[in-house]
């Protein structure tokens, strides 16, 4: 399977992934999803939303035991972050078969598509909308840096944007989801183990800062006359890394606009974007609040404006605990481990979905906890024992 997907999309200079929503590499990586599904005796289906699923066993028949991840990429993303959940999904059920496994319930297999939103700036937008939580109407409004509409791209793939909406019908015929991901951090590596389960999605959210000054020459005007919205910008960046340290959460100025953005010109305008998110909302409101006040005092000491604006935030999301308990037991069980559980400071499908039924996600050791990068990585034994978890959590949940 990873030979099938290594050249899929891949940019001959980075080496890294352009599998965006809606493209051709996403055709490719669709493709392959079907003959996965269908080379092993499985119903094929593509839902209103364009996720794929693969079914074993009636999917009218309700109580599901559904897995699955995503194909789609970053830009220049690394090879394992969604891959590594639907290879491991379709080598879980190769293993269950060659265990002799009977299922007692309706299996399935997802790609959820779009999960990173690379393409329309949005995550997730397959479970999204699957779950009522992406409203037709916004979807229909997304754009991408081409100006080609969500709907337009669909169409341009071949499906049909009509479709698309909310689908609790399919959803109420699950029973559980458990997803399988890389992890995009150090945590296992740490600790020693190759498997992980996930406890929580951390409450994240997005703060635009904009500092307006007064634009003016750089060569002319006199330091004491100027007023240069770059200075209480920049002390505002360190104070951010101070906070995120002293709350232990984390905080990052990511993304810059200058105005007018001259090299000759003090700016009238720096507008930047704080990424900030914490294991708990505590510790998120004091690091954001700490930073927010910072920003007004450096403002005015530098006779500079400053306004904030919440652009998006998302509360903490708690996977279910009998479940999370349920995959303790079973992996505890099977292998005889004592799998850490461990949070997360990226989002998921699973996470998206976890308001609508039970989910749980599996993480594998990532050696150097890189990821959305070319360098992510993990090494095959660990992915290997993150198959056989996963197909023990299967059999636990799904088999006789
Ligand atoms: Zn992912």
């Amino acid at each position: 399977m990873w030979r099938d997907l290594l050249p899929v999309g891949r940019d001959k200079e980075t080496r890294g992934y352009r599998r965006h929503a809606w493209t051709g590499a996403d055709a490719d990586c669709r493709a392959w999803f079907r003959d996965q599904a269908e080379s092993r005796g499985l119903t094929y289906e593509l839902d209103r939303n364009g996720n794929q699923w693969a079914w074993l066993g009636d999917p009218e028949a309700g109580g599901a035991v559904v897995t699955g991840s995503h194909l789609d990429s970053v830009p220049d993303g690394g090879a394992f972050d969604g891959p590594l959940g639907v290879v491991s999904s379709f080598a879980a059920l190769d293993e269950l078969r060659r265990r002799g496994a009977e299922f007692a319930k309706p299996f399935a297999i997802t790609n959820f598509g779009d999960e990173e939103g690379a393409r329309f700036g949005l995550a997730c937008v397959g479970s999204r909308l699957t779950g009522g939580h992406l409203t037709r109407e916004a979807a229909f409004r997304l754009t991408d840096a081409d100006g080609v509409t969500l709907p337009q791209a669909m169409e341009r793939a071949g499906y049909d944007p009509e479709a698309i909406g909310p689908d609790p019908e399919r959803l109420a015929r699950i029973d559980a989801f458990i997803e399988l991901h890389v992890e995009q951090g150090r945590a296992l590596d740490l600790s020693g183990d190759a498997v992980g389960i996930a406890s929580s999605i951390w409450p994240h959210g997005r703060w635009r800062f904009d500092f307006s000054g007064e634009a003016n020459h750089a060569g002319t005007t006199r330091l004491v006359d100027r007023r240069d919205p770059m200075l209480p910008y920049a002390e505002t960046v360190l104070a951010a890394r101070r906070e995120a340290r002293l709350a232990d959460t984390v905080a990052t100025f990511g993304k810059i606009s200058v105005e007018p953005n001259g090299v000759n010109a003090i700016p009238s305008l720096v507008r930047g974007w704080l990424d900030s998110r914490a294991a708990g909302q505590d510790a998120l409101d004091r690091t954001v609040t700490a930073i927010e006040k910072a920003a007004r005092e450096y403002a005015d000491a530098h006779g500079i404006d400053v306004t904030l604006t919440r652009e998006s935030f998302t509360p903490v999301v708690e996977f279910d605990h009998a479940l999370r308990d349920e995959l303790s037991r079973i992996l505890g069980l099977e292998a005889g481990l004592d799998v850490p559980v461990l949070g997360t400071g990226a989002g998921h499908d699973a996470g998206i979905l976890a308001s609508s039924i039970p989910t749980a996600m599996l993480f594998v050791r990532n050696p150097t906890g890189v990821s959305h990068s070319p360098a992510e990585s993990a090494a095959e034994d660990d992915c290997l024992a993150g198959v056989r978890a996963l197909a023990d959590v299967l059999e636990g949940l799904a088999c006789k």
